[in-house]
């Protein structure tokens, strides 16, 4: 497969960045490491006429600590991320997520930006045109039809990105610029859970991520992440798992968030069974049942080549794994 004709063009600035962007208009995609949108454009699952690199704009490179929050540029490789001695320190799920991803050559070009704003995925979508011309166009490449589910209504490719699940167990907050202005936002709320237009920037509006800020975590908080996939050397999580836990003095559940990858059409934070921990002591058979509880709440389609209930079935030993290491036996280590 070989890449189309592209004028490639690297802003020094932001608002440099946002003005051509605003030039031009619906035929540009922004770069970042690549890792991700290079298949695409190759597979022609995008077709801009422009590539609008970001890696000239030098404030998109930083790892820095303040007012109580780490504060990460976009342009961060996974390698710097989990090679940081500060990350390792104060944000440990973070630098194990980022650790995960893909494989150490991936991981020396793919950043941190280009997960937060990774399209879905599905077994229909992401092959190559040829492959994808042999069936009725779906639903996400602009037909009427999805061939996961068999029906009309609407497309359910999976989000896959390792480290914004830990992100948003984390709180982080993120900072969309446009040419109106800057916003900050939850992390959460950037998500659309539309598997077509899966967050703020792939749904059309003309902005791009400058930063990522996360609050770092008072030092009781214990925190984990687990992922399973098929091939251990390279390969997108099957489920992912991240955990942010604290425990009071008497090994009690004061709060806890519990958010997975690659079973929805966005990230997922398991609510229900958060709330049977909350304010309970914490043990072995407590873990036990609410990480089969936990599995419970998610709803899995077959966008990859296993089947729901297999899916289902790995997310509860992830989440099950996850509680265990975060909590310690019995609370133990903590
Ligand atoms: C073989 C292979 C294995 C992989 N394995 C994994 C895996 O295990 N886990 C995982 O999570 N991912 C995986 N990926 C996907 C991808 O490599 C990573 O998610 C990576 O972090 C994407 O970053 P990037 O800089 O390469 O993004 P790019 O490919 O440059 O961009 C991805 C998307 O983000 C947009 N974008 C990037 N930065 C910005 C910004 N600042 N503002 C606005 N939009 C922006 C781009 O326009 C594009 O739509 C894999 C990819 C491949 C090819
Ligand atoms: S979930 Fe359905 S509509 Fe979406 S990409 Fe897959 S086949 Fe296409």
């Amino acid at each position: 497969m070989h890449l189309p004709d592209i004028v490639y063009l690297s802003p020094n600035k932001t608002t440099e960045a946002l003005e051509v962007i605003e030039d031009c208009g619906n035929s540009c995609s922004v770069i970042a490491g690549g890792t991700d949108l290079m298949v695409a454009l190759k597979q022609r699952l995008q077709t801009p006429k422009y590539l609008i690199g970001l890696e000239n704009i030098p404030e998109f490179k930083k790892i820095e600590e303040k007012d109580e929050s780490i504060r990460l540029g976009p342009m961060n490789t996974l390698d710097e991320i989990s090679s940081s001695d500060l990350i390792k320190t104060k944000l440990p799920a973070l630098s194990q997520a980022a650790r995960e991803v893909g494989s150490p050559l991936l991981r020396s070009q793919a950043t941190i930006g280009g997960n937060v704003c990774l399209n879905t995925r599905c077994r229909f979508y992401n092959q190559s045109q040829f492959w994808r011309s042999t069936r009725e166009k779906c639903y996400k490449a602009g037909g009427s039809y999805c061939h996961v589910t068999k029906q009309k209504e609407k497309c359910n490719a999976a989000f896959v990105a390792d480290l914004v699940p830990v992100l948003i167990a984390y709180g982080a907050n993120i900072k969309l610029a446009g040419l109106a202005g800057e916003k900050m936002l939850s992390l959460k709320e950037f998500y659309t859970g539309d598997s077509c237009f899966p967050n703020q920037i792939l749904n059309g509006d003309r902005v791009i991520l400058t930063e990522i800020d996360i609050p770092i975590p008072k030092n009781n908080i214990r925190s984990v992440y687990k992922k399973f996939r098929f091939r251990r050397s390279i390969d997108f999580p099957l489920v992912g798992v991240a955990v942010s836990l604290d425990l009071d003095e008497n090994n009690r559940c004061r709060d806890i968030n519990i958010l997975l990858t690659g079973v929805g059409s966005a990230p997922v934070e398991i609510k229900k069974a958060k709330k049977e921990l909350l304010g309970q002591r914490w043990d072995d058979e407590l873990v036990s049942s609410v990480a089969s509880l936990a599995s419970q709440e998610i709803r899995p389609l077959k966008t990859n080549l296993v089947s729901p209930r297999y899916t289902r079935e790995i997310a509860s030993l992830k989440i099950k794994e996850a509680l265990q290491e975060a909590g310690g036996k019995n609370g133990k280590n903590y």
